[in-house]
């Protein structure tokens, strides 16, 4: 039996990494005072449809759907947003808060041809801050972004930002696209010829050489920006002093409900695909599910992108395997003896392993050793009778014979971990 192809088993060693890296996540949100959200895993396809684009990558070919008892399609969630602006919209949050700050860590999931960095069970850290149209919000979204990066130690970044407009000045650049690709779809990939017709935005991030060398000449969104999105756009950059970044005019993002601001951060340490982050402001979505316009921005991160930039970068949380204490004996009759004193440490907050099994003293000790046990303590005849044990300090190997609980304590709390 095997795993799905695309996914991922995270087995105890590695989810220990995983574990590390939350903790920072977690502490960076504190900072930023973002709160997290749980959600669920699966939401009604439509959710997906109607906010990430009928024409997207995503939606036309990407997600797991399937039908539920009362025949309405349910879909494993390709991404967070739509299932954070069905959340804040069905629980009326609105009405609750003026702003919202919240966080997702979990799985996301989408049929994509798996390759290194890209899976089919994949996990994202999402942001998003809903209620606020200030471009010092976007600016927080990208040095929140920044922050988890430079904490882990991350180098060899890259932010790109640009701006996609809005529903006023879109129309007039998507027109002008259409102008300027009009007599040159024949030098177009297929897949381009199809987004000439669909969604012409996204031909500009096209990788396919012939369309790059087409798309050199294309207009650039920033001259049709409205006077709106153009001073937003320019206050976010002006609040990104101290971080490096490139306007770069073609970016565009993979789903449709993006407006003004979009970024993405690509890492040199990653393989072909080197897409660590991206994010942007969706002024327009909460108001598809609740009629109420209420603006937002947000990104995400995907982890086992990031865990592999750590790794290619030799920067990966060391792990320590750590225990206190290994409770070791030597005939089954000290067992029960054993198994108290493992409890009666583990009542005082200790971490605690004992021999399971039959186990010769020699493998006992051993096995502590695997396990990072810092003391060892020992039962045989002689301590189960006087009711005292042995304790070695597996660190410096002294040993003391004959000690009771208290000495045991104070050996530990004295120790240099
Ligand atoms: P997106 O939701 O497409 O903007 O993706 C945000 C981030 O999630 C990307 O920058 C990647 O780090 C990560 N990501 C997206 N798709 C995958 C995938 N199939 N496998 C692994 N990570 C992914």
């Amino acid at each position: 039996m095997q795993k799905v192809k695309g996914t991922q088993d995270i087995l105890p060693g590695e989810s220990e990494i995983w574990q590390s890296i939350e903790q920072v996540l977690q502490d960076i949100c504190r900072i930023y005072h973002f709160k997290e959200i749980r959600l669920p895993s699966i939401e009604y396809t439509e959710i997906f449809t109607r906010s990430i684009g009928e024409e997207t990558d995503i939606v036309t070919k990407e997600m797991y759907s399937f039908t539920s008892g009362g025949g309405k399609s349910i879909t494993l969630r390709p991404e967070g947003t739509a299932g954070i602006a069905r959340c804040y919209s069905e629980n009326k949050i609105y009405g609750k808060e003026s702003v919202s700050r919240w966080y997702y860590i979990g799985p996301m999931f989408r049929a994509e041809r798996p390759q290194k960095g890209r899976q089919r069970q994949f996990h994202q850290f999402g942001i998003e801050l809903i209620g606020s149209d200030s471009p010092y919000s976007d600016a927080e979204i990208i040095l929140l972004n920044m922050d988890v990066f430079r904490k882990l130690g991350l180098k060899n970044l890259k932010l790109r930002i640009n701006s996609v407009g809005n529903a006023h000045c879109r129309p007039q650049y998507v027109s002008a696209l259409q102008d300027y690709f009009k007599d040159k779809t024949e030098k177009l990939c297929e897949q381009c010829k199809i987004r000439f017709e669909k969604n012409i935005l996204r031909m500009l991030d096209c990788k396919n050489p012939s369309c790059q060398e087409v798309l050199n000449s294309a207009p650039g969104i920033i001259e049709y920006l409205d006077e709106d999105s153009r001073q937003h756009f320019n206050r976010v950059i002006a609040s990104l002093s101290g971080i490096d970044y490139t306007v770069d005019n073609r970016l565009v993002r993979g789903l449709d409900y993006y407006t003004r601001t979009v970024f993405e951060i690509t890492s040199s340490d990653l393989g072909g695909q080197d897409a660590l982050a991206g994010g942007g402001r969706y002024d327009n979505l909460i108001q598809a599910f609740s009629g109420k316009s209420i603006p937002a921005v947000g990104s995400a991160i995907g982890l086992e992108r990031l865990i592999i930039a750590l790794t290619a970068s030799g920067n990966l949380p060391e792990i320590k395997e750590c225990c206190d204490f290994y409770i070791a004996y030597f005939e089954d009759k000290q067992a029960l003896r054993a198994f108290e004193t493992q409890k009666s440490l583990r009542s005082q907050g200790y971490s605690v392993r004992m021999n399971e099994g039959n186990k010769k003293i020699g493998n006992q000790l051993k096995e502590a050793d695997r396990l990072g046990a810092r003391f060892a303590v020992v039962i045989g005849d002689e301590e189960l009778e006087s009711g005292l044990f042995t304790l070695k300090n597996l660190k410096t190997g002294v040993q003391n014979t004959s000690v009771d609980m208290n000495f045991i304590i104070e050996a530990i709390n004295n120790a240099p971990v």
